[in-house]
Formats: C-alpha cells, sequence, structure tokens
C-alpha cells in the first residue's frame, strides 16, 4: 500500500501525521492510516482529541493520479475512513499545514475544526476534470459557507488561499507559529471547555435561509448556462449543492451527490477532460531532448514591437518578474504600447485582482527604449514586429550584432519559416520560434518552433521559460502556420466555401457555438475585423482565391466589422451582439452567383464536418510529418490557443471519440464531391483506421 499515515501520542492528544511524498495524495495507505489512527484514538482512553495534519510539501493535495479512471482500489475506500473521522466521539482538528484539494478538503471538512497555515490553499477543484466532489464535499461546504459561495467554490474548482478560506468560514483559524504546534494548542483549547465534536454534518446556520427558494437555484442554473454553457459536471455540482440547502437529511444529500457522482464519471466529458489534463503535461516532454539539457538562465529579456503581440509578450515577463526592455522603431507606438500595457494592468487593479502596489512592480519592470542596441543585454529576445519575412531577416541580422553571445533569439511569427530568419544570424542555433496566442498576457498556449539548426539548449529554454510565463508550451516544427494556424486554415477556408453554397454565416457560426466554442468564424471574423485581410491582400496585388471575395466585397462596402457596426453582421451602437444584415446576405448571394456556386441548404451535421474535419486531416498530417509529436498536442494547442472546448478534448480527441472510420469515409466522400487537397486523406488517418487504432492510441 501506498503512503500511511503516522500515529503519535502527545499527551492527550492524538497526532495523526500523513506521510505519502511528495504531496501526500489519498493513496490506499494513507486512507487506512486515516481509518486506523481514528480507531486507534477512540480505542485509547487517555486520548481526548486527534489532530490531523500533513508531512511534506501539502495537507493532502487530492486523490492518486494513479488511481485516476475509475480502476478498484485497495483496503479502505475514502468513504469509510470520513465515516470513521465523522463518527469520532473524540474531537478532530485539522492542522492544515498546505495544500489541501479535493479530497484533502474533504478530509479536512470532515474533521470538527480546521486551523490552516497562512500560506495554505485549499479547493475543491475536481470540476476542471469532469467531475464533481465525490466524499461529501458538495454536501458539507454549503453548510459551512453558504450555497452562494460554495457555487462559486466548487463550480470555478479554483484554490482559495488560507486568509480567504478563513474569511469565508472553511477554517475556523489561521495559525500564528507552527501549525502543528497551534493545532496542538487548538485541541488543548477545545479539551479545556469541554471536548465538544462539531460535525460539520449538523451544521444548519449557513443554509437555512436559503431552504426552498428555488429562484435562487433558477438564477445559479441560468447563470452557469452563460459560464459553462454545455459542460456537464457543473450542472450536476449545482444539483448536489441544491440537495444540501433542500434535501430532508444529510444521508438524503450524500445519496444525491453519489449519483451525480457516478454520472459524471460515465460522461465523456470527464474522459476529455482528463485526456487534455494528461496531455498539458506530456507536451514538455521532447523525446530527443535529454532530460538534462543544460538551460540558459534567464534573468533579462527584451521585445522588439510594441504592438498587439509585443506589450502582451512583455507583460509575461514582467508577470513573472523578469525584467524586460521592449523596443519600437515608431516612437508614437512605442508610447502607445507602454499606455495599453498601463490600461490593462489598471484595468485589473480597478477589478480588485491586483494591488496598485503589484501594477508599481510590474510596470517597474518594463522599460521602454528607442534604441535598438539597448536589447542587447538580455537573455532572451522576442520579435514581435510586423508579419514580414524581408523585415524580420533585417531584424534578425541587426540582433546578430548586438545580442550578447548565446542569447536565444525568438521570433513571434505566426506562421513564417523560422529557418529563413535564423539564416539571417551567424548562430542559427540560437534561434527558434516562440509563438504567443492574442492577447499574450491571457493565452495559455505558447508554440515552440523548431528551427532545423534549432540547439537543445535553445529548445529547452523556450520550453522552460514557456512554463515560467505561465504557459502550456507546445513543439511544433516549422512548417507554414505551424500547429494551430496551419489546422486553422482548413478550419476558415471550408467556412468561407459553405456561405458561398448556401449555408447563411448565421448557421455555421450557430453550429460552432454550439459546439461549444465563444463564437463561430464569421463573428469571429467581424471582431477581428475584415479590413486586415483584405489590405494585406491590396498589399499583395490581389488575390484569386474565391473565399476572399466575399470579405473584399463587404470591405468595399465599408463593412469591416464591428469596429464600424457592420460586416457579415451588423452591431447597434455599444452592443456586440450581431444581427443579421440583409445588405451583407444580398453580398454574399451575389458573389455565389457570379462565381458560378450552385446554393442548396445545409444540415448541422455537414456544417460541422466540414468546419472540424480538416482541422483532423491537416493535424494527421502534422503528426505523419513530425511537425506535431504527439495528439494530445495539437488537442493541447486547440484547448489553449484556440478557444476549443476543453470537455471535447481537442479535435484529435473528438475524431477518435466520432470514429476514425467514419470521419475518413467523410473525408473520402468530400475529396470525391470536391477535389479539394484538404479533403485527400492523410495516410495516417488511412493507417489509423485500417489498423483499427485510434489518435489516442499513437501517444501511449
Ligand atoms: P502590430 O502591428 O500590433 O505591432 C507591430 C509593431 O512592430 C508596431 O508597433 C510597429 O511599430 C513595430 N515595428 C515594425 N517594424 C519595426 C522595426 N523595424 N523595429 C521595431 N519595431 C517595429 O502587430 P502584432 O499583431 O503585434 O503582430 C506582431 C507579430 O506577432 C507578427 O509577426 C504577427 O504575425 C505575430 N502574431 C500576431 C498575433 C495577433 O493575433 N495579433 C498572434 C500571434 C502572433
Amino acid at each position: 500500500m501506498k503512503g500511511t499515515v503516522h500515529y503519535e501520542k502527545r499527551g492527550n492528544v492524538a497526532l495523526l501525521s500523513i506521510d505519502n511524498p511528495p504531496v501526500n495524495p489519498l493513496s490506499s495507505g494513507v486512507r487506512q492510516g486515516l481509518y486506523d489512527g481514528v480507531t486507534a484514538a477512540l480505542e485509547d482512553d487517555s486520548i481526548e482529541a486527534i489532530v490531523l495534519t500533513g508531512m511534506n510539501r501539502a495537507f493532502i493535495a487530492g486523490a492518486d493520479i494513479s488511481e485516476f479512471g475509475g480502476a478498484a482500489t485497495a483496503g479502505v475506500s475514502l468513504g469509510e475512513a470520513l465515516d470513521k473521522m465523522e463518527g469520532s466521539t473524540k474531537p478532530i482538528i485539522a492542522a492544515i499545514n498546505g495544500t489541501a484539494f479535493g479530497g484533502g478538503l474533504e478530509v479536512a471538512l470532515c474533521c470538527d475544526y480546521r486551523i490552516a497555515a497562512p500560506t495554505a490553499p485549499v479547493g475543491l477543484p475536481e470540476v476542471k476534470l469532469g467531475l464533481l466532489p465525490g466524499a461529501g464535499g458538495t454536501q458539507r461546504l454549503p453548510r459551512l459557507i453558504g450555497a452562494e459561495a460554495a457555487v462559486k467554490a466548487i463550480i470555478s474548482g479554483d484554490p482559495i488561499l488560507a486568509p480567504d478560506a478563513f474569511s469565508m468560514g472553511i477554517v475556523d483559524r489561521i495559525a500564528q507559529g507552527d501549525i502543528v504546534e497551534d493545532g496542538l494548542a487548538f485541541a488543548a483549547e477545545i479539551i479545556a471547555s469541554g471536548g465538544q465534536t462539531r460535525k460539520v454534518r449538523d451544521l444548519e446556520d449557513k443554509t437555512a435561509a436559503d431552504r426552498g427558494n428555488t429562484a435562487l437555484f433558477e438564477q445559479f442554473a441560468a447563470n452557469l448556462n452563460k459560464t459553462h454553457r454545455g459542460q456537464f459536471a457543473p450542472a450536476q455540482i449545482l444539483k448536489c449543492i441544491e440537495a444540501a440547502v433542500n434535501a430532508d437529511s444529510f444521508d438524503a444529500g450524500m445519496q444525491v451527490e453519489q449519483e451525480c457522482f457516478q454520472a459524471c464519471m460515465r460522461h465523456p466529458q470527464r474522459e476529455a477532460l482528463i485526456h487534455i489534463f494528461f496531455a498539458e503535461r506530456a507536451a514538455n516532454k521532447i523525446p530527443d531532448l535529454p532530460k538534462d539539457v543544460p538551460l540558459l538562465e534567464i534573468n533579462r529579456g527584451s521585445v522588439i514591437g510594441a504592438g498587439t503581440m509585443g506589450g502582451g509578450i512583455a507583460m509575461c515577463f514582467a508577470n513573472a518578474g523578469i525584467a524586460v526592455r521592449i523596443h519600437d522603431n515608431d516612437p508614437d507606438n512605442l508610447a502607445r504600447g507602454i499606455k495599453v500595457i498601463e490600461g490593462n494592468y489598471a484595468r485589473t487593479v480597478s477589478k480588485g485582482r491586483l494591488s496598485q502596489e503589484e501594477m508599481d512592480r510590474r510596470m517597474a519592470l518594463i522599460i521602454p527604449t528607442e534604441n535598438f542596441d539597448d536589447l542587447g543585454d538580455a537573455d532572451v529576445v522576442i520579435e514581435a514586429v510586423y508579419e514580414n519575412l524581408d523585415l524580420k531577416k533585417q531584424i534578425f541580422e541587426r540582433l546578430d550584432k548586438v545580442m550578447k553571445a548565446g542569447a536565444l533569439l525568438a521570433t513571434n511569427t505566426s506562421a513564417l519559416d523560422v529557418d529563413a530568419i535564423a539564416a539571417a544570424t551567424s548562430r542559427p542555433e540560437s534561434v527558434c520560434g516562440m509563438h504567443f496566442f492574442s492577447p499574450a498576457n491571457v493565452m495559455r498556449l505558447l508554440e515552440v518552433v523548431r528551427g532545423e539548426a534549432s540547439s537543445p539548449l535553445v529548445l529547452g529554454t523556450a520550453m522552460a521559460l514557456g512554463k515560467r510565463l505561465g504557459k502550456v508550451s507546445v513543439m511544433a516544427g516549422n512548417c507554414p502556420g505551424f500547429i494551430g494556424n496551419r489546422m486553422l486554415a482548413g478550419y476558415t477556408r471550408q467556412a468561407a466555401l459553405m456561405i458561398l453554397e448556401g449555408a447563411s454565416p448565421a448557421q455555421v457560426d450557430k453550429v460552432i457555438y454550439d459546439f461549444g466554442l465563444a463564437m463561430g468564424p464569421f463573428a469571429m471574423n467581424d471582431m477581428v475585423g475584415l479590413d486586415l485581410g483584405w489590405r494585406a491582400r491590396k498589399m499583395a496585388g490581389g488575390t484569386n482565391e474565391v473565399t476572399a471575395r466575399i470579405p473584399d466585397e463587404l470591405c468595399e462596402l465599408g463593412r469591416y466589422g464591428q469596429k464600424n457596426g457592420k460586416g457579415y453582421y451588423r452591431y447597434e451602437e455599444g452592443d456586440r451582439t450581431p444581427l443579421p444584415d440583409p445588405e451583407a446576405d444580398e453580398v454574399i448571394k451575389r458573389v455565389a452567383e457570379e462565381l458560378g456556386f450552385e446554393r442548396r441548404d445545409f444540415s448541422d451535421e455537414e456544417i460541422l464536418k466540414r468546419c472540424m474535419y480538416p482541422l483532423v486531416n491537416i493535424g494527421a498530417k502534422l503528426l505523419e510529418e513530425g511537425h506535431a509529436l504527439r495528439a494530445g498536442d495539437i488537442d493541447t494547442v486547440y484547448v489553449n490557443g484556440y478557444g476549443f472546448p476543453t470537455y471535447v478534448g481537442g479535435p484529435m480527441w473528438f475524431a477518435d471519440a466520432q470514429g476514425l472510420d467514419k470521419v475518413l469515409a467523410d473525408i473520402e466522400r468530400f475529396h470525391a464531391e470536391t477535389g479539394d487537397d484538404v479533403w485527400k486523406p492523410a495516410a495516417l488517418l488511412k493507417q489509423l483506421v485500417a489498423e483499427g487504432r485510434t489518435f489516442a492510441s499513437l501517444d501511449q
């Protein structure tokens, strides 16, 4: 059995210390140890109270990941251990020394009293894996803090720091000194005042007022539809909390929790979320990069270009406490960039999510400079100037001259050839892509693009730097658009073709929205601005691409998107809701006719396939070519960089769930119907179908 709980007598108190390094998960030995420890304390007449604490870095960090997936596990169940604790006639004090997440907090909630170290975070993050706290968390937490706070805490799954946990009522005290000594002192006080137990299951004062208030739960459900649309577990959590408030007894509420927990266990969203959980961790491992590859020490960064991306990237550095210089050759843009950064931080301060002091500290780390040569003393430089290969080559030629030896030289290009950029330097081994996503200070994804010559040190450093900046880093090969944008091109093109073939932008957007993305491709185009592509195409001397005709004609009519109230849709002043607009619809119909498209009706199912399957087919090609290392990497890119619903597990996981044979049959049919290259089935896809395998099986 894994892990143990040490039993020690401290006078009339039994001190139970959980020992399962490094973070004390609830493995079989810990569950058994809790059960045995409480039993022993109850049997010993000289013991009057029990203090439960964690050794190592945590109180209990949660379930044992190696037991994930519902596999039958040995020994005492968590439920049995908790029943033993809750049945204890001697008060149990949880001395929360460090992290108490998931089952860890549920253990603490089964104790009579809780004292926490000031730095200890607590929380119930099960929702992030498509689950709910299934060991009484949904029943006990509302009894301690009320329904509304419990809904917020359990549905967000976010960590709550000890001082907040104290003000919410999750813990009774914050330790002033050593947590174990303070826990023992707390126990002594309780013994001195009569040694009363206080079972959370019996508390009613926080829930009584909401009993029978159906409107309250209707309001919660309505909010959930906005914040957690399409997600199964949050709705189940709400049901459980409603039972905690309204069920006839604690046990009846526990019954509801068990049923909802089992429903979550059976739901495909759980598997998808667990897939992403592991895929994000696996993405860090680069097979041919030695584990002990030396890394550059990063103490100072430089960013070139103070536009949308450069500003966001500089913020990432400052947020991580790394000093960063930011340079722009246009002084107005530099000043504007700094203003935007300041405005972003100020908004966070006004929302109460950042202190003014912290904002000042971060602003002080961002040093604007008009002098290119100032960039030279950084350990890493990230270029984020206009997307133009010649310009980027010039910049790298100059960087080669000014950057100190050994520095990491990265480009934030969205799609250009990293090798061509590296070739402008005398040190291509120091160059790689670091492709951030907009807004760079918010989006979690970082594609690290591997150039032909990029050294292991540079790649390892870029991946590690991504982590330090709070990103999920994924390694991508150097091909046009890398992983994410190369796939996206297939998706947007099919959407553009479908509106020529007879679907409406609103129908396409609704299918994609209902699938779980925040918005469909046309609403997205309107948000970004149709004029960007239009101007770029004009500068490049025009295009013959049929899918450009509609946006170009819309722009000719002054329909640039949200920015001027009309694009594919029209917008009311000060409102971002897309509304149908006959003028745009007329343009679409006319262009389609001029181009000779036969218009027809589309089913929602066909729209979804036409949008999603290019992602799958191009994803398969990326894997085949080695430009993506794992199917899980592609899924990680899509959920972290493109708003793909995490609970669907990413495009490759989605394809597996449809059945690859069915996906291939549709792709072959689209290929036969259109002859379009995007539908030429990837050899890997054909091979997997022939072998009866899935994309996920490639990663095992
Ligand atoms: P932007 O137009 O907002 O900013 C570019 C900045 O670079 C401008 O301030 C400009 O003055 C400056 N600049 C131009 N030439 C320069 C030079 N010679 N020296 C110094 N500064 C110079 O552009 P952006 O959207 O931030 O994009 C920058 C890069 O990031 C591009 O390669 C783009 O493809 C890539 N990218 C953009 C996004 C996005 O969504 N905007 C996402 C990922 C990657």
